[in-house]
């Protein structure tokens, strides 16, 4: 389990958002910023194209179809874990350069995690690592990487998704709660854990989910 300070603040939707600025010049700086939702119409729409084209042109049947979907989002959420925990959170001792490309890609969402233009890439970025990764997947897979590849860009818009709702609304009382207190956690109590966005699946799998603090004061409590 990794240590953490005493005390969660939750920041709910009703505090102020703030926006920092990376880049001097407007042109690059207003790259920066994005409306949800165009990647959320752009990679759904490429989700449900992928299964049409899937069923419809490459004559795959709708199980096959659905199943390497249905792994193309699960691999996503694996993908989505490991570039928060390994790029977004790289280490950068003693280097100014990886202090800058970091919080290019990532300091800057949390010194202002409720900037709703800066909560997805700009979508000249994605869409072009959309498409490699889309060429990738048939290379490998063929033309089943079509609806694997449809999935993974499904888990991708889902992910962004999930991550604007946490940080612009307030939690619901459901089940969902649960990733509004997950990634609450990576960002008000410590950010060596709790990568996962879309779901805590490959915290448990990786051992990184932190020790929830109320748990924790209550056994101390307790003792
Ligand atoms: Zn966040
Ligand atoms: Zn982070």
């Amino acid at each position: 389990m990794l240590p953490l300070p005493p005390k969660i603040e939750f920041v709910m939707a009703s505090s102020t958002p703030s926006s920092g600025r990376i880049f001097q010049n407007p042109i690059l700086e207003s790259l920066t910023k994005t409306h949800i939702a165009i990647p959320l119409v752009i990679f759904y729409g490429i989700g449900i194209a992928s299964g049409y084209w899937s069923v419809h042109k490459l004559n795959i049947a709708v199980l096959p179809t659905l199943a390497m979907y249905l792994v193309g989002a699960l691999f996503f959420t694996l993908i989505e874990y490991t570039a928060h925990r390994k790029l977004y959170h790289m280490g950068t001792a003693g280097s100014a350069r990886k202090v800058r490309i970091q919080y290019v890609m990532h300091g800057v969402h949390h010194d202002h995690p409720r900037d709703k233009k800066r909560l997805a890439l700009p979508p000249v970025l994605s869409v072009v690592l959309a498409a490699a990764f889309m060429g990738l997947y048939w290379l490998v897979l063929g033309d089943h990487g079509i609806a694997f590849g449809g999935g993974f860009m499904t888990g991708y818009a889902t992910y962004l998704m999930v991550h604007y709702a946490v940080h612009t609304m307030n939690p619901p009382k459901n089940i969902f709660g649960v990733l509004w207190k997950h990634h609450n956690l990576h960002h008000y109590v410590g950010d060596e854990g709790a990568f996962g966005v879309s779901s805590p699946l490959w915290d448990y799998v990786f051992n990184t989910m932190p020790e929830d603090p109320m748990k924790k004061r209550k056994s101390a409590a307790a003792v």
